[in-house]
């Protein structure tokens, strides 16, 4: 029987021989929001152990048994994080998606320092420069590396969510070129819909949801 993260890493197989690049370029990071232990246990004995949620408290809540059991588990916050949380992130997660202000930069530099932990940040984009949209907008991403670098924050590369209704593509070429340009190795970009596409445009994490653990309800 074919599993759905068989499914899975047989597409980004397909799609990392086709973009002609190293097979272990990829990171597949499961997004297990709103999934119970019942669902993410069977992931990890497949031998799955990179994960993402997006919020601090339902990862407080769910991870710290699994997390004790397999310690080379790898969790991911790939959710907006509110500055009065940055402490409880950098203890849980081991990379964080979602720096997108000066603020949180300043509340992680804290964090990272009294943890003694330094925790790998990719820095969010509000690539399809959308109102409601979390991420930082283009124009400030300068500012915000300059930032993060006089900070010494371990910043490895840029995250984006494209427009919903568009096609993912041209975003992902874009936050690809901002990345080269910066000289930022990693791209957090596609989705269940679009993780192929992301990976043919260089992505090295791409964030697997409901094509894992079916729709969300
Ligand atoms: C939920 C979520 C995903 C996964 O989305 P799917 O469409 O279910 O694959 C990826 N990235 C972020 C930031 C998410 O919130």
């Amino acid at each position: 029987m074919t599993t759905p993260l068989a499914a899975i890493r047989a597409r980004i197989a397909h799609a990392v021989a086709i973009a002609r690049r190293p097979a272990n370029d990829i990171a597949l990071v499961a997004v297990s929001k709103t999934r119970g232990v019942e669902q993410i246990a069977p992931l990890i004995a497949e031998g799955q152990r990179v994960f993402g949620e997006n919020r601090v408290q339902e990862a407080d809540a769910k991870w710290p048994a699994l997390q004790e059991a397999h310690p080379d588990l790898q969790l991911h916050l790939v959710g907006q994080l509110q500055s009065n949380k940055a402490e409880e992130a950098v203890r849980r997660f081991d990379y964080i998606h979602s720096l997108d202000r000066l603020s949180l930069l300043t509340a992680l530099a804290k964090a990272m320092d009294k943890a003694g932990r330094q925790v790998p940040l990719f820095v969010q984009v509000n690539i399809g420069s959308e109102a409601q949209k979390g991420g930082c907008a283009i124009e400030a991403l300068p500012t915000l590396l300059t930032e993060a670098r006089a900070a010494a924050l371990p910043v490895i590369g840029l995250m984006c969510v494209p427009p919903a209704d568009l096609e993912a593509a041209p975003f992902f070429a874009l936050l690809a070129k901002l990345a080269d340009e910066h000289g930022l190795p990693s791209r957090s970009m596609g989705m269940s819909d679009d993780f192929e596409t992301a990976i043919m445009l260089g992505a090295t994490h791409v964030r697997v949801g409901s094509a894992l653990f079916g729709e969300r309800i």
